[in-house]
Parts: structure tokens; sequence; C-alpha cells
């Protein structure tokens, strides 16, 4: 874990946004690995069947939306010129974002019925406000934005990955830089969070044939930022540790063997109605989804 960090960009100056699991797209498409469906899997097989495969809707949290609309804030700040990306213009900001995000999801209004939307956007606005405290966005141009990346390892382990930033120095020099609205992880959650930046690291390699100098992690609420520096054997290692998580999830997705794993994150999953832990049971399992004609159109939600 460290404090804000100068890195030798020129240009240099956690809850995420309702990407994964959440509410409205409910097509069965074919899996993929993505850091929080690895995540899933590891932890709770059953938790991982549930949102991937059965494609079982949850409705999205107000944290959840809170993230969505800061990282849309943020993205929009990068599109104004430079010196207009002020705090001040930052804040104003808030109200469109919103708005977009509003006009993508349903059922998000009732989680800012208490307050109304200008207490989520004084919540946003505290955390756009932190952003400044840990990097200074009039000083360097992104070289991309949201980036949706896709790779297969070895031609048949399917990874994908939103990555929030990724900035390239006039050398060459790639850094991946990832918003997290909620606070940095303690030592005992450090290794879900190194399993992320590997995985973006990994993701970067295979598809750029670049091993990114600096993967950051930037934690608004406590104003941290988590950085690794990755290297290509380390990378190589953890291709093998991937390839051997998404064999086990291929083997279960062929028998439908995805046993519930109980676990401390069970009080905050929504399956817990169909989960035989909490005396409930599970649909019957649908079948692997790449029997079934792939969508053309993946959406978001499917990373
Ligand atoms: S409640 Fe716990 S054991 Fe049951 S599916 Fe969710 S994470 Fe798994």
């Amino acid at each position: 874990m460290s404090v804000p960090v100068s890195v030798p960009f020129a240009d240099d100056a956690a809850a995420g946004p309702i990407r994964e699991g959440s509410a409205a797209p409910v097509a069965r498409s074919r899996p993929a690995l993505s850091p929080s469906r690895a995540a899933d899997f590891k932890q709770c097989p059953l938790k991982y069947r549930l949102r991937a495969i059965d494609r079982i809707p949850e409705p999205p949290s107000r944290a959840a939306v809170r993230g969505t609309v800061v990282h849309a804030v943020l993205e929009d700040l990068f599109g104004l010129p430079a010196d207009e990306r002020q705090p001040q213009r930052a804040a104003e900001l808030v109200p469109g974002a919103w708005e977009r995000v509003r006009a993508e999801r349903d059922g998000i209004d009732e989680l800012v019925a208490e307050g109304g939307p200008e207490a989520l956007f004084a919540e946003v606005r505290k955390l756009v406000a932190s952003y400044y405290e840990l990097e200074d966005p009039r000083r360097f141009e992104p070289h991309g934005l949201e980036e949706r990346v896709e790779a297969d390892l070895d031609g048949d382990v399917p990874l994908r990955g939103f990555v929030d930033r990724i900035d390239v120095a006039p050398n060459g020099m790639l850094r991946v830089v990832d918003y997290k609205t909620g606070r940095s992880p303690g030592p005992l959650h450090e290794a879900r969070a190194l399993f992320q930046l590997k995985f973006y690291a990994l993701m970067i390699l295979r598809t750029r044939d670049i091993v990114p100098a600096q993967l950051r992690l930037i934690y608004l609420a406590d104003k941290n930022v988590l950085t690794y520096a990755p290297d290509r054997e380390e990378l190589d290692r953890f291709q093998r540790i991937l390839t051997a998580l998404w064999r086990a999830i291929l083997d279960a997705g062929a028998t439908g063997d995805f046993p519930p794993t109980r676990n401390a994150m069970c009080k905050f999953c929504d399956f817990k109605a169909l989960c035989p832990e909490f005396g409930g049971t599970p649909p019957p399992y649908p079948g692997w989804p790449e029997q079934l004609p792939v969508p053309t159109e993946l959406p978001p939600e499917d990373l």
C-alpha cells in the first residue's frame, strides 16, 4: 500500500461501478473470466454459478450507483480541455453524469428516494474532491478511458475486464489506473486487490505485448493508492493460475457441481434465499451457456 506516488510519466500529475452482477440484463451469454467473477468462484462456486451462468438479477446498491456516477464524472472530466478540469468544474459535472447513469439503468431512482438526488450528489462531489488530492487531472492526457479489454489465454481462457484509464508516457511506458469509491483494503483483503491488478497487467501484456510499468488502484473514500509494478515472469506464473482456475470452472460447468461455500461475505449475498447454507434451494442447473447461441452484443455486465 502506498500514498500518492509520483511515477516517471511526463504527463503525471474501491465499491466499483455497476458493471457486473447488476440487475438489468439476464441474457445467457458465454461466460468469461473477469477479476470479479474469478473472485466469486474462489469465494463461493454457487455464487459464481448464480451470477455468471444463471444470471439471476441482483438489485443495484446505492454504493454501486454512487460509484458509477463518480466514474462517469471522471470520464467526463477528461473529456474537457486540460485547463478546464478545475475542481469546481468537476463538481458541476455531477448532475449530468447522474442523468446519464439514470437513463441507462432501471430501478435506481428508489435508491436515492431518501434525501433525493442532491444527497447523492453531495456524496459524489466529496469523492471527486478527494480525487484532486491524489492526482491533478490538468497535468496529463489519458491515452484511454473506460476501455473494455478482452484477451484469450492460450486460445481458450477468455478474460474480460474494464480498465478505467490508461496513461502512456512519452517513452512508451504504460500505466493502468482503476478508481475505487470504497476504502482501501486492509492487510487481510490486499490479496484480492493484488489479484485484480495482476489480472489487468496480464490482459495488457497479452493484448499489447507490453508489461505495464505500473498498475494503480485509487481509493477515493480514504484517499489512498495501491500500486503494483509487475514483471513478465510473475505474470507468466499468474497466467498459469488463471488457466487452472478456468479449468476448474469448466469442470464445474460440465457437471453443474457448484457447491455453496459459507464465508464472511454471505451477509452481503443477494442469493441467500436460493442458498442451501441458508435453507434455500437453487434453481435447476441450466447448463453451461456455451451450449446456447452466443448473443452478438454482450452486455457490459457480462464482464
Ligand atoms: S449466501 Fe454465502 S454460501 Fe450462499 S451463495 Fe451466497 S456467498 Fe455462497
